[in-house]
């Protein structure tokens, strides 16, 4: 190809670029004062012609002739990938989302948000976002260091002060998780914010773990919908504001064709190479002299090791990844999605814990709460001295962990993960002792404690068999869901209760927003989307990121009539994401 700058800079259509009058740079803007393109019919390359154009320009008689085939087209000559039947040109060779969102589309919108995109003013419109706010925006991003989990990536730079810091992840994590909060009501105008939401959305949907093909024709026109309206926000149909509209833009149109021909967008995108090429550059040059020798032998050796990892079955023995201090878990059959994690140790009972272990046994154990409701003096007969209690918890749907806060030290500087999610069952007639009418409700609070409860077979507790229960003791958060959809709270209830491990359905990180905490939740469709995941399994070895054991890995499900990769995901727990951490803008 030609390349971004060429007369036909797309190597999925011939669209032709446009120059703003008197530059020598190319833009391919669909609104042209001759006639709009329409981005649902795109000119299109196809395979055959795509090879044949390469063809002619080898076969040119003269040089010159040579390069006026190569601009008329855009393709300059034929692979010697061509070579391979296997491989359809262009559609083998998807835009890389990595760099085309993450490294160019967010950080071009923020350059558009703060006014410091090329030349461009704000126009007709009002999208620039005062310097004031702006700061006030990077500075409660980077303060979410503390309050988000590591295991949601690493910890967030201060866009405005450290933007060489900004790495494809912290760009990804921040336009997936952080922005949608702390943009919000931040515009002059609505209509920007939710352009910016509608992206949000799209990528959400992209980088699932699997697409149904209905959905990818979803992708396809909410593209095309957003490109429009990105146009009419930052082009504003003004040929002046035309590099506004650069071939990074246009390539938002052909994502769905990548996924169409080659899979989801994490079976194709750059983290994994570029995170294997930041270990290699890490560890394998052991000598400046003999680089490459010393990446060889590297490379070699890390192999031969994996070989014998998976020939031998010895993938845990042979591991060179530093061991973790706290690697036990226990796992009980009635508690199957968690696992405890250590500490293990025993927590006195005290009136006040006592008190709420007889609420929480007659309300469990009771076969009805009216006629049949268990005494509490017979409650409190099972009400023991002692309680097992656990570090923490580990769930096994995101592989998150949550810990629990009475474990943490106070002079902590690690990242909290004691916030989740938890999910029950209320009665709506609870007050007005109307009938039993049960809604599920949504909480969030911080993990106090992680107890178990061992109940002894009883007649009197209606147990036929003994039963452990594991319990979370749980600070609720007064959290409210506010009109864009995200939970926030300013207030908590002093007094932590017992809920059932189980109603716990993901670890959230927070943010502080204009004196309100918002919860970041990764859960639903991105919930397996880690953002330090571990890497192929040469790098895990080195790289040293937090994983589950490998006896809890499960591949990633794949539906059938669902569109994956030919090949399995980069890593064995079912996670897309392996972003990577060592590139930067
Ligand atoms: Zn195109």
């Amino acid at each position: 190809m030609k390349g971004h700058n060429a007369l036909h800079p797309c190597r999925f259509c011939e669209i032709l670029g446009i120059r703003i009058e008197g530059g020598n740079i190319h833009y391919v803007p669909l609104y042209r004062p001759e006639g709009s393109i329409d981005p649902a019919n795109l000119p299109m390359r196809s395979h055959d012609k795509f090879l044949k154009q390469g063809a002619s320009v080898l076969e040119a008689p003269t040089n010159a002739a040579a390069e006026r085939l190569a601009k008329d087209s855009g393709i300059k000559g034929v692979s010697l990938l061509a070579s391979l039947n296997t491989l359809n040109f262009p559609f083998s060779f998807p835009l890389d989302f990595m760099h085309l969102i993450f490294e160019n589309l967010i950080p071009n919108l923020v350059r558009h948000y703060t006014g410091t995109f090329k030349e461009l003013d704000s126009g007709v419109e009002d999208y620039k976002l005062s310097g004031e706010v702006w700061s006030e925006i990077c500075k409660a991003g980077s303060e979410t260091g503390d309050t988000i989990p590591s295991s949601f990536g690493s910890r967030m730079p201060n866009i405005e002060t450290e933007r060489s810091h900004m790495t494809a992840e912290a760009w990804a994590f921040w336009s997936m998780y952080l922005a949608p909060i702390l943009l919000r009501n931040r515009f002059s105008r609505r209509r920007y914010y939710d352009h910016f939401i509608k992206l949000v959305r799209l990528i959400h949907t992209c980088i699932s773990f699997e697409l149904k093909r209905s959905e990818v024709e979803g992708i396809r026109k909410g593209f095309q919908e957003w490109v429009l309206e990105y146009e009419e926000i930052f082009y504003q149909k003004n040929l002046s504001r035309m590099s506004a509209c650069p071939v990074t833009i246009h390539g938002l149109l052909h994502i769905a064709d990548g996924i169409e021909a080659t899979g989801p967008v994490w079976a194709a995108w750059a983290f994994v190479m570029e995170r294997y090429c930041g270990w290699v550059k890490r560890s394998a040059v052991r000598s400046r002299k003999h680089a490459l020798t010393s990446i060889d032998n590297r490379v070699l050796e890390t192999t031969q090791l994996e070989m014998a990892k998976m020939r031998y079955g010895l993938t845990k023995k042979l591991s060179l990844k530093p061991k973790r201090g706290r690697t036990s878990k226990v796992k009980f059959s009635n508690y199957p999605e968690y696992a405890m994690l250590d500490p293990k140790r025993t927590l006195a009972v005290d009136a006040a814990l006592t008190r709420q272990l007889i609420d929480l046994i007659v309300t469990r154990c009771s076969p009805d709460s009216v006629d049949r409701k268990i005494p509490a003096a017979v409650a409190r007969k099972y009400v023991p001295r002692q309680l097992t209690e656990w570090g923490g918890v580990q769930i096994h749907d995101t592989g998150d962990r949550a810990n629990g806060r009475a474990h943490r030290k106070p002079e902590s500087s690690t990242r909290d993960s004691c916030f989740v999610r938890y999910e029950c069952l209320i009665d709506r007639n609870a007050d007005n002792k109307g009938p039993e009418d049960l809604i599920q409700e949504t909480f969030f609070g911080e993990l106090q404690r992680v107890v178990q409860l061992d109940l002894p077979k009883s007649s009197e507790l209606h147990l036929y068999q003994d039963e452990t229960i594991v319990l979370a003791h749980i600070r609720t958060c007064n959290a409210i869901k506010n009109d864009d959809g995200f939970w926030e709270y300013t207030s908590m209830n002093h007094s932590p209760h017992f809920v059932d491990l189980k109603t716990i359905a993901c670890v959230v990180g927070r943010v502080r927003d204009r004196g309100c905490w918002a919860f970041v939740d990764r859960s639903g469709p991105t919930a397996h989307a880690k953002m330090a995941s571990p890497p192929s399994s040469q790098c895990s070895d080195v790289t040293g990121f937090s994983t589950s054991d490998e006896s809890d890995s499960s591949p990633g499900s794949l539906s059938e009539g669902s569109l994956t990769s030919g090949s399995s995901p980069a890593n064995a727990n079912g996670s897309p994401m392996d972003l990577d951490t060592s590139s930067s803008e």
